[in-house]
């Protein structure tokens, strides 16, 4: 309200001062005398006025015939729409104009209006390109599929435009869930700009959907090269890769090249329990059971993990009891306090009947860390030390109640594996699942219901002095039980 009146006030004003300025002008007499070649011309205080104004768009004039030479040299230099433009120049400032507002109108959401916009500068600017790409990019936003991927396929025959196309393309096909064509895609946008890191990180977890661990360690060495990963998370990726490429070629039977891959993973990620399982079963394999030790010592000494132990133990299976205990002090000393070392030293001294040694290594755990692996143990001794069937069943009782203990949980849905796998099966991730304490849920007693038959039969068939392959048994059932969800 206050704005409108002063922007009246400042029309009045300026009407005013021009008026008093005409008159003053015109009144003041004096003449204005101009020297042009020769001849003399004298103006009045108002002629002169006009006179400026005519130069003024004598100049105006000039300046466009100028720029009309100038089109023409351009066109007689080959540059063929150069006369077009010239005379469609408005045309053009109108296409920019409107490319310029549909650009704004995208960015605010309406996708609508943008559309709108890029229809109408379509055919009104020299690079035509910049229309279409708005018009898919307001399709895409507005979700109209075929229309987005039309004008994606009319940007595709241009140099400037392919990345942007096939990228938008890619984009659509993997919104309608054709992974392989988007992967195809993303191949090629690669090809075309192979620093590109979003494109290469997309493909990346394309190719580890279709478990293409080949495939995915070129697109990871592209991040390395570009440097568009950082160090460790690509050394560690790698690493992640050559294991999965172990794990197939084993499968395949291709058991040389699976052991060159199973070192290079445990060389690249030697406190990484799975990596260096399957480095120290080569090592094993390769008639090297010292080296073999040495990874497991160095991993079990970053992060205990029961695969270790049973990969320990793998190195002399026909070892007796007593040698085995003595061997594993080996591999707890640095820290025998931890709940996994004193597990696992429980379970070697049940398999070695040393009982009351077992129950002592156990100690406090049954308080501070009550899991379902702890309570079974429990059991085994309770049994081995002739205790009665009550006491027995009243351990494992208390196991099917108790948290499962450490599982592999994948960090962005909490899904619950027993083995680590490189993509979650729930949520596609790569490279999500960590070694944790798994989340209680309400499918556990019914699974561990499921296991104590096995625990009970393992004991009572087998008497109270359980072997070292079944004290194992009952460690590897009581693990994979529990933590299938
Ligand atoms: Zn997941």
């Amino acid at each position: 309200m206050l704005w409108t009146l002063i922007k009246i006030l400042v029309f009045v004003a300026v009407v005013v001062a021009l008026e008093y300025a005409i008159t003053i002008i015109a009144g003041s007499g004096e003449n204005l005398t101009v020297i042009f070649g020769g001849y003399e011309v004298t103006l009045g205080p108002l002629q002169a006025v006009v006179a400026a104004l005519l130069l003024f768009v004598a100049v105006w004039i000039v300046m466009r015939l100028v720029g009309l030479l100038v089109a023409l040299l351009r066109f007689i230099a080959g540059d063929k729409t150069a006369f077009t433009r010239w005379f469609y120049r408005y045309r053009e400032k109108r296409g920019n104009q409107l490319l310029s507002e549909g650009m704004l109108a995208l960015a605010s959401g309406d996708s609508k209006l943008a559309l709108r916009k890029a229809q109408k500068a379509d055919g009104k600017l020299a690079n035509e390109e910049a229309a279409v790409l708005l018009a898919a990019q307001a399709a895409e936003q507005m979700g109209d599929n075929a229309m987005a991927m039309e004008s994606y396929k009319k940007l595709l025959s241009n140099d400037k435009t392919r990345f942007v196309a096939i990228r938008g393309l890619m984009r659509q096909k993997l919104g309608e869930g054709d992974e392989a064509t988007a992967r195809k895609l993303a191949e090629n946008a690669l090809k075309l700009q192979p620093a590109h890191s979003e494109t290469a990180d997309q493909l990346f977890l394309m190719q580890t959907h279709e478990k293409d661990w080949s495939g995915a360690r070129a697109t990871l060495g592209l991040k390395r090269k570009y440097h568009t990963a950082p160090k460790d998370l690509a050394k560690r990726r790698d690493g992640l890769l050559a294991l999965c490429q172990s794990y197939d070629l084993r499968r395949a039977g291709k058991l040389e090249d699976a052991r060159k891959a199973a070192l290079d993973a445990a060389r690249e990620l030697p406190n990484f329990a799975p990596a260096v399982v399957e480095g120290a079963k080569a090592q094993v394999e390769m008639g090297s059971g010292a080296k073999a030790a040495q990874l497991i010592r160095t991993a079990w000494a970053a992060e205990p993990h029961p695969s270790l132990a049973a990969a320990y133990a793998a190195i002399d299976p026909q070892e007796t009891p007593e040698k085995r205990l003595k061997r594993f002090g080996d591999l707890v000393k640095k820290d025998p306090q931890h709940p996994e070392a004193r597990m696992l030293m429980a379970e070697l001294n049940i398999a070695a009947e040393h009982f009351p040694e077992a129950r002592r290594t156990l100690g406090d755990l049954v308080e501070t860390d009550p899991t379902a692996r702890v309570m079974t143990l429990m059991a085994a001794i309770e049994r081995g030390e002739g205790g009665s069937d009550t006491a027995v069943k009243a351990w494992l009782a208390k196991a099917v109640t108790a948290p499962r203990g450490n599982a592999w949980v994948c960090e962005v849905e909490g899904a619950v594996y027993a083995e680590w796998q490189p993509v979650c099966d729930v949520c596609g991730s790569f490279d999500t699942l960590s070694w944790k304490p798994a989340p209680a849920s309400e499918v556990m007693p019914e699974v561990s219901a499921g296991m104590l038959p096995l625990i009970v039969g393992a004991l009572e068939d087998k008497g109270p002095a359980a072997s070292p392959e079944e004290a194992e048994t009952v460690e590897g059932s009581a693990e994979e039980s529990t933590v299938k969800a």
